[in-house]
C-alpha cells in the first residue's frame, strides 16, 4: 500500500518531501483510520508540525489518494485502497475504528443496482456499528 502510493504520488509528478514520506507510511501501517493529531504523535521524531500533517492530508485527499472516515468525532483519514473497498467497524461505546477487509457486497449486486437504477457503482463505503471485543469484555 505505502509503495503503491507513493509510486502513484511520483507518477503525478509530485516531489516526495520527508513529511509526505513519513505520513503515507504511518497511514500504511495503521489498521484504522487516522486523525491528523495521531498521526503527529506518530512522525513526532522527524520534526513535523501539525500544520504540516493537516496540509498533506488534504493534499493526499485532493490528489485522490486518501479520504476523510466521518465517524461523529474528531476526522479520521485514509489512505484509498486500489480495489475501492472502505470498510470499518465502529464502536458505539469506546468510539474505536478499526478497517476490515470483510465485505458482503458480491457481484449481484451491484448489477441489481445498475439495472434497477440505471447507476455505476465505482466504489462504496461500508461502516458496521456495535459493541467492539474490548468493550464486550468489560
Ligand atoms: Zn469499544
Ligand atoms: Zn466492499
Amino acid at each position: 500500500m505505502e509503495e503503491q502510493t507513493l509510486n502513484a504520488i511520483r507518477g503525478l509528478g509530485h516531489r516526495l518531501t520527508g513529511p509526505r514520506r513519513g505520513v503515507v507510511r504511518e497511514m500504511a501501517r495503521a489498521s484504522a483510520p487516522v486523525t491528523a493529531r495521531a498521526l503527529h504523535a506518530a512522525l513526532a521524531d522527524g520534526g513535523t508540525d501539525l500544520a504540516t500533517v493537516y496540509r498533506t492530508l488534504h493534499w493526499l485527499v485532493e490528489l485522490g489518494m486518501a479520504r476523510p472516515v466521518v465517524t461523529g468525532g474528531a476526522e479520521h483519514f485514509e489512505l484509498v485502497s486500489p480495489d475501492g473497498h472502505s470498510h470499518h467497524l465502529h464502536c458505539d461505546d469506546c468510539g474505536s475504528l478499526r478497517t476490515v477487509s470483510l465485505c458482503g457486497l458480491d457481484r449481484a449486486v451491484l448489477d441489481r443496482i445498475e439495472r434497477e437504477f440505471g447507476f455505476q457503482v465505482a466504489h462504496h463505503r461500508l461502516t458496521f456499528h456495535g459493541r467492539c471485543a474490548g468493550c464486550r469484555a468489560e
